[in-house]
């Protein structure tokens, strides 16, 4: 059994390593950001609440995330472990997390920090485009699919994420700075944290973190 956290700044890559450990490791995926979108889009109470920040690239209240992600741990059970990709993004949150292991008689193998650029960051997230219907997440120069704008998995149209527009993004790296870059310490004290080259090709920083992991 293996738990981890991935950690980095928005556009690091957090989503796409996670889905390439998922495979490897039979993970459990746990994406905050991802379980927020799914509310949004199928238009439930949580969605409308949470799409008020989502849009302008603000951090969703404390208490609504950590409820969620307590649900999702409480109510399942992970064999193999679990992923957790974009939580905590706060000190609050990973004292919450802490908790929360506590209770359920988890612990974390590792944190992974994919550490990236501003400047690399900020072309990543220009041309991330998103499959709005399976999730899938591609790059117009980096990852592009088979066929312009079109997912390669289900065919439907790609979009782009309405907080990868630039003013979401600027302030998005803002709210990283401040409130969840502290925790790199957090977690490098609990002796836990491994840093990982991110300005690497997507299969390189995949290596280097199974050879972090002990492989
Ligand atoms: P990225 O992959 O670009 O880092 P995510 O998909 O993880 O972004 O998150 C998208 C948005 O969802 C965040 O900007 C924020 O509004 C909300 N969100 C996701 N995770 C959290 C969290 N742990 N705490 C508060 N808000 C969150
Ligand atoms: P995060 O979840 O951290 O916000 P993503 O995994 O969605 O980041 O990646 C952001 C964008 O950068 C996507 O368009 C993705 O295809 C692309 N990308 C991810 N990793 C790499 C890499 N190592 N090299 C080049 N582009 C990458
Ligand atoms: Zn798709």
């Amino acid at each position: 059994m293996i738990n981890l956290l991935i950690m980095g700044k928005p556009g690091a890559g957090k989503g796409t390593q996670s889905k390439k450990l998922l495979k490897h490791y039979k993970l459990a995926h746990i994406s905050t950001g991802n379980i927020y979108r799914e509310e949004i889009s199928k238009g439930t109470a949580i969605g409308k609440e949470a799409k008020k920040y989502l849009d302008d690239g603000n951090l969703v209240p404390d208490k609504m995330t950590n409820d969620i992600v307590w649900d999702v741990l409480n109510e399942n059970n992970y064999p193999h472990g679990f992923m957790l990709d974009g939580y905590p993004r706060t000190r609050a949150q990973a004292e919450a997390l802490d908790e929360m292991l506590k209770k359920l008689d988890i612990k974390l193998s590792a944190v992974i920090n994919v550490d990236v650029k501003d400047d690399v960051l900020l072309h990543r997230m220009a041309g991330r485009r998103v499959c709005p219907n399976c999730g899938h997440t591609y790059h117009t120069d980096y990852h592009p699919p088979k066929i312009d704008g079109i997912c390669d998995h289900c065919g439907h149209e790609l979009i782009q994420r309405p907080d990868d527009l630039e003013e979401s993004v600027m302030n998005r790296l803002a709210i990283y700075n401040e409130k969840t870059k502290p925790l790199l310490d957090y977690y490098d004290e609990k002796k836990l944290l491994v840093v990982i080259d991110g300005e690497q090709s997507t299969n390189k920083v995949f290596q280097d973190i199974l050879k972090e992991l002990g492989e």
